[in-house]
């Protein structure tokens, strides 16, 4: 029997962009030390007492099949948390609780497109941005930025690329970029959206972690809520990317819609999981900045380490937990160094073509290493390329 079209299409059996990371792995099982700095993963591990909150909600019984849209004092408490940074009116029924972000992407992207609807996206991407395009039966709108203009897109830019689209998803702070849009950008995001008539998926997994910038979700911007999705999770701000907690907030009607279809595909999130999520969240702002403190430092090491390496560009990192080095004056592709810098230096990390055509030349390197070991790793990395160059 041959499976359907739609999910042959997922990834068309092309690359998926991980080739690094699956070598650093198989590296990693023969038994050869190799310093991972290719996936987006704290390097500690989720706060013991939320593993403790969780193991307490099991125990208290919530192994049961929990409320699909979500337990509502956490989707309150989630909603409460986006009325306050935006001010934008957000109650429970704005707020769909999802297994991850991921799934709160793939439940936006399937409520706001039909079959072969054209969904846009900014080049460089998060690695499942196509592929969930794809899952859903739409096509695709690459809009492919600039290094120059530190991968913000410009208004022809987006403007040119969802003249027949129905969508747009963005993602600030970005990933693998690092960078904040700034409020110019998120101003024509919006107006292009308004003047094509888009749906926006904003993608703020990362919005816990800015260096510097303001992070400004299209939610908050006047009459973009009833077009705006958002998408939202624990992974980043709480280091919970095992436990698989995210949310999708929108209009209450195509939340109301989200629900149908979690009934039909993931019925809900684990109690004891949605249990630890509202302990995690009402630890409140400090924790969250503890989570994300030491992103800021280490990107603070990499710019300082890179003042030495003057040949060497770097995209200045405004947030979340990654640095894109410019690579270019090896004349290499980021694809060939990243094979070479681990063959020679058991050193991983993403090249930039796989996150699309516009960060080629480039590696993003993850600040996910304690601050000794990352220095001495960022500074090999620096080291390794300034021989070629
Ligand atoms: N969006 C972006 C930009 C990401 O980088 C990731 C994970 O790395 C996700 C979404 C998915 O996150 P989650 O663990 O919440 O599914």
């Amino acid at each position: 029997m041959r499976s359907s079209n739609r999910i042959e299409n997922i990834t068309n059996g092309g690359s998926d962009g991980w080739e690094i990371f699956y070598k650093a792995r198989k590296l990693i099982a023969s038994g050869t030390e190799v310093v991972e700095l290719s996936i987006g993963e704290h390097d500690i591990g989720t706060d013991p007492a939320i593993l403790n909150a969780m193991y307490e909600a099991a125990l208290n019984g919530h192994t049961g099949y929990a409320s699909v849209p979500g337990i509502e004092e956490l989707r309150s408490l989630i909603a409460n948390r986006t009325l306050e940074k935006t001010g934008i009116e957000t109650t429970l029924d704005n707020v769909i609780v999802t297994p991850g972000g991921q799934s709160a992407l793939f439940a936006a992207h399937m409520a706001a497109l039909d079959d072969k609807d054209i969904a846009a996206y900014i080049d460089p991407f998060y690695a499942t941005y196509p592929t969930t395009i794809r899952s859903v039966g739409a096509l695709e709108s690459r809009i492919v930025t600039s290094a120059k203009n530190y991968f913000q897109p410009t208004f022809e830019q987006l403007d040119s690329g969802t003249k027949q689209a129905k969508s747009l998803l963005i993602n600030s702070p970005n990933n693998p970029t690092g960078v904040v849009y700034s409020k110019t950008t998120v101003a024509n995001i919006c107006e292009v959206a308004k003047k094509n008539d888009l749906w926006v998926i904003s993608d703020e997994v990362y919005e816990t972690q800015i260096w510097s910038n303001k992070h400004i979700s299209p939610r908050e911007i006047e009459n973009m809520s009833e077009r705006t999705l958002v998408v939202g999770s624990l992974s980043k701000s709480h280091a919970m990317t095992g436990s698989r907690l995210g949310w999708l907030i929108g209009p209450k009607e195509i939340i109301s819609k989200a629900i149908d279809l979690a009934t039909n595909m993931t019925y809900g999130v684990p109690g004891y999981i949605q249990h630890a999520g509202i302990f995690a969240l009402r630890k409140g702002k400090e924790f969250e900045q503890k989570i994300s403190k030491p992103f800021n430092r280490r990107q603070k090491l990499a710019v300082d380490i890179l003042k030495d390496f003057p040949q060497l560009g770097h995209i200045p990192p405004q947030g979340a937990m990654y640095i894109m080095l410019d690579i270019r004056s090896t004349g290499m592709n980021g694809i060939s160094f990243a094979h070479e810098l681990l063959d020679t230096e058991k050193i991983a990390v993403m090249p930039g073509e796989s996150f699309g055509e516009a960060a080629s030349g480039h590696v993003r390197i993850s600040l996910t290493l304690d601050d000794e070991k990352f220095k001495k790793t960022f500074r090999t990395v620096c080291n390794f390329a300034n021989s070629l160059s």
